[in-house]
């Protein structure tokens, strides 16, 4: 393994950690993202901007994901914006196991004016963040908000501001080796004043922007997440809740394919079948390649015509 000549103590699994503060006032969820923004980088062939990009949303998505209720629901999130990235999505189920894709995962973009990676130039400032919740309902709920920076964490707190009317801090931030774009650590964090929360606790929250600014480079240097939420938030008297696993993980099928081929519809299958003989089709959050003969596809054909006859 590459990764054991890094000098930080390597974690074989990643936390979401869940405290809340200020008596009841105010809750915060911590996640070290290491190992599943690592496993996205290697599945996904991520450059290093698109592994510090969706590195940030997929930790975002698992925070969100936490507050799942239902055993099937489900949320996603999709990133819109004008940058080179196109449009990146990621999905997280109420076990916390969440998967991403980005459209064109391999660009790669110069260093920023800050010595960054330029995550915001990536994304693109001018788009739409949107949140799709499938919590077993009729219809999914969407919110939307514009894109303010592309940076992903600024954005999200200004969906939650802006669509939900919910004053949160968020920090996402995924540390990444110059040289070859491995993850050295991924961080996030997540704290919420609920409603009632009185107003100097949550200015002095908000005050913790720049203090929580640097929580993956000190992940990476060893400090603990415990540490680490101690260090920020300590002063408001921290209870810690519970502690959960996160994971990357794909749930594609066969199955899953061929459904999705079957909708794609008469034409486009036919055409499959005529001019390429065969198929293959990859799929987008774990690069996992199905292949589908002529025969599979006249199969599938058949099906869609059926499905199209019990419509009639
Ligand atoms: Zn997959």
């Amino acid at each position: 393994m590459k990764d054991s000549v890094l000098t930080y103590k390597p974690k074989s699994q990643d936390r979401l950690i869940q405290c809340v503060a200020a008596d009841g006032m105010v809750r915060i969820a911590f996640i070290d993202g290491t190992n599943l923004v690592r496993e996205a980088r290697k599945l996904l062939h991520l450059s290093r901007v698109a592994t510090a990009a969706l590195g940030r949303q997929l930790m975002m998505t698992v925070i969100m994901s936490a507050d799942l209720k239902g055993e099937n629901d489900l949320v996603s999130t999709i990133l819109k914006g004008d940058g080179p990235a196109g449009s990146m999505i990621c999905t997280g189920n109420s076990r916390l196991e969440v998967k991403g894709s980005v459209a064109n995962p391999e660009v790669e973009l110069p260093i920023n004016e800050l010595g960054k990676l330029d995550v915001g130039g990536f994304v693109g400032r001018n788009g739409k963040l949107s949140v799709v919740s499938d919590l077993g309902l009729k219809e999914p709920y969407v919110g939307l908000c514009n894109l303010v920076s592309g940076e992903v964490a600024i954005d999200f707190a200004n969906y939650y501001a802006a669509s939900l009317q919910r004053p949160v801090l968020i920090y996402l931030g995924v540390r990444v080796k110059a040289e070859d774009g491995s993850v050295r650590a991924a961080a996030g964090v997540f704290a919420e004043p609920l409603p009632g929360c009185p107003d100097d606790v949550i200015d002095r929250l908000q005050a913790k922007s720049d203090e929580i600014a640097h929580f993956s480079e000190r992940l990476d240097a060893g400090e603990t997440p415990e540490q680490l939420l101690e260090s920020a938030f300590g002063e408001f008297g921290l209870s810690y809740v519970g502690e959960r696993e996160p994971l990357y993980r794909c749930d594609c099928s066969r199955e899953r394919i061929e459904r999705a081929l079957i909708s794609i519809g008469d034409d486009e299958l036919s055409q499959m079948i005529e001019e390429d003989h065969g198929a293959e089709v990859t799929c987008r959050f774990c690069d996992k390649k199905y292949q589908f003969t002529e025969e599979d596809l006249r199969a599938l054909l058949n099906a869609a015509t059926m499905r199209e006859d019990d419509k009639e």
